[in-house]
């Protein structure tokens, strides 16, 4: 639950009234530590109050991360309304998983698998991320988790990688205390449209007090999007800020005093980040206070798109690829934004491994008459290259990438025959992973007549297997024509069927 507290004459309906800035730190405290509900210090000044707290909090080891505070500052210089503001704030906190911040769930002899990762289990979360980088990588680095993508760990130095990293996941299956994709989604929901294009300040929240201290008017709107860390922000999010008319501007000033190994272990990824985004949009991405005072006397340089509220409830990343769809972009990437698949179709049997382990159902394997397919869907993809690692045919290969001409298509990658079942007609499946069990059994010396099962739907597996359905109900002829293929390509002699009289299997 998120509980505000006002603490002057601002207007802010269903909030708690106190007296004074004193009685309000006191009153978050206890609802923090009583309830551990969040709380949003309201009023001039609340992030100078914000800071305070947090510092307070942090010392004594106590959830700081349930605090959130708004400025009536903000909504003058967004140039929308004070409640619209306050209701964008609103959402951002509830959608925060600060309750999580002290706790570490799944202990190491519990046994976390990735299917259970894959919907939706917390490996862990941390608190001190902000004065100590967890250096331990079982918080990570978890030895319960069976397979992980790892692309939250490529982008952290740190050995085993920060909870920081987390906030990259492209699923949101891990997430940080101070941010996720959905609350900022939540919060764009509440102000968009704005009514002209302007800029997204995103702000480490102990800097938002100077921050507010030292810009007052500008010409264009400037909305402010509080992170605990300013590094969380990927390609994602930028597009999707464009997407909605807001130039982004990540300011890191205040940020690197206060956690220099933080800074430095994300040093690589921010890189990546900023190359791509000045890959994909062609404009430099602003980072100190001074820069950011003088762009924002100017105009915003934004790709919007029409109508971006129609996108929002999907999320951020449909907004982001409508941008991408806008620019017509084909790149490659640095970060998993998506990726470009290349596949061998040679190799591939179509076995659909991938599409069954693909975390972000990217992936589909389909059966239309007598062809299978195997399709991908770009739009989806986190180019985590767990379809590479699980093929076992080595078929895959991911490069991180956007093409504009893959958005919104399924693509197929492999198009191959389909086998029936031999008994029923039922679509079987890709008759190259079908031979490809055929070629294992003769090579083991067995005989083909013995294994009619092999080209038999479920059901029908199941009636022969109790004798119900006889021999001459089974189209060996079919059986022999796929065996003698495989045969063939074994460099072995064809077999010749036996004759028999089949029955219709109605
Ligand atoms: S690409 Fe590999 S895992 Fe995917 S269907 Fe083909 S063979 Fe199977
Ligand atoms: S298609 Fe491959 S790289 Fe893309 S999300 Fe699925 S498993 Fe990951």
């Amino acid at each position: 639950m998120v509980k505000a507290i006002v603490f002057d004459s601002v207007e802010a309906p269903g909030a708690i009234r106190v007296g004074s800035q004193e009685e309000a730190k006191k009153k978050a405290r206890q609802i923090v530590l009583n309830n551990n509900d969040k709380v949003i210090l309201v009023g001039t000044g609340a992030w100078n109050l914000y800071s305070e707290l947090a510092r307070e909090m942090r010392i004594n080891a106590e959830n700081y991360y349930l605090l959130e505070a708004i400025d009536p500052r903000e909504a003058e210089l967004a140039g929308i309304s004070w409640g619209r503001l306050l209701l964008s704030r609103i959402a951002y906190t509830a959608r925060r998983p600060a309750e999580e911040a002290f706790s570490e769930l799944g202990g190491a002899e519990k046994r976390v698998t990735r299917r259970a990762l894959l919907r939706g289990t917390v490996i862990g979360t941390a608190m001190e991320y902000t004065e100590r980088p967890i250096e331990d990588v079982t918080l990570c680095r978890h030895p319960a988790v069976e397979k992980y993508c790892e692309e939250c760990l490529s982008v952290c130095n740190i050995s085993g990688g920060c909870p920081v990293s987390a906030a990259i996941c492209g699923i949101e299956l891990l997430y940080l205390p101070g941010y996720t994709r959905s609350g900022l989604r939540d919060a764009l929901r509440s102000i968009v449209p704005l009514g002209k294009p302007g800029y997204a300040l995103i702000v480490p929240r102990s800097s938002i007090a100077a921050l507010l201290e030292s810009i007052n008017k500008t010409k264009a709107p400037v909305v402010i999007v509080p992170v605990s860390c300013p590094y969380v922000i990927g390609l994602e999010e930028l597009l999707a800020l464009h997407a909605v008319g807001l130039q982004p501007v990540i300011i890191e000033a205040g940020w690197e005093r206060e956690v220099k190994r933080c800074r430095e272990s994300r040093a690589p990824y921010k890189d990546m980040v900023e190359s791509d985004y000045v890959k994909v949009t062609s404009l430099r991405l602003l980072h100190s206070l001074d820069e950011v005072k003088v762009l924002i006397k100017g105009e915003p340089r934004v790709y919007s798109i029409n109508n971006p509220s129609q996108y929002l409830s999907r999320g951020l990343r449909p907004l982001a690829l409508a941008v991408l769809k806008k620019l017509g972009i084909a790149a490659d990437l640095s970060t998993g934004f998506s990726s470009v698949l290349k596949i061998d179709t040679e190799k591939c049997t179509l076995c659909g491994a991938c599409a069954y382990e693909c975390p972000a159902n990217a992936l589909v394997v389909k059966e239309a008459s007598d062809v299978s397919a195997l399709l991908f869907l770009h739009d989806r993809c986190i180019a985590c290259g767990y379809c590479e690692e699980i093929c076992p045919e080595n078929a895959l290969s991911v490069s991180k990438a956007v093409n504009a001409n893959l958005i919104n298509t399924w693509t197929p990658l492999v198009l191959k025959e389909s086998l029936r079942c031999i008994v029923c007609g039922e679509p079987l499946g890709a008759a190259a992973m079908i031979e490809k069990t055929i070629e294992r059994l003769i090579l083991k010396g067995h005989h083909p007549e013995k294994m009619p099962q092999l080209l038999m739907c479920e059901s029908c597996k199941q009636k022969y297997s109790l004798g119900m359905i006889s021999d001459d109900q089974v189209d060996y002829e079919t059986l022999y024509r796929v065996v003698n293929r495989v045969r063939r390509r074994l460099g072995l002699s064809p077999l010749e069927p036996p004759r028999r009289k089949r029955q219709n299997s109605s």
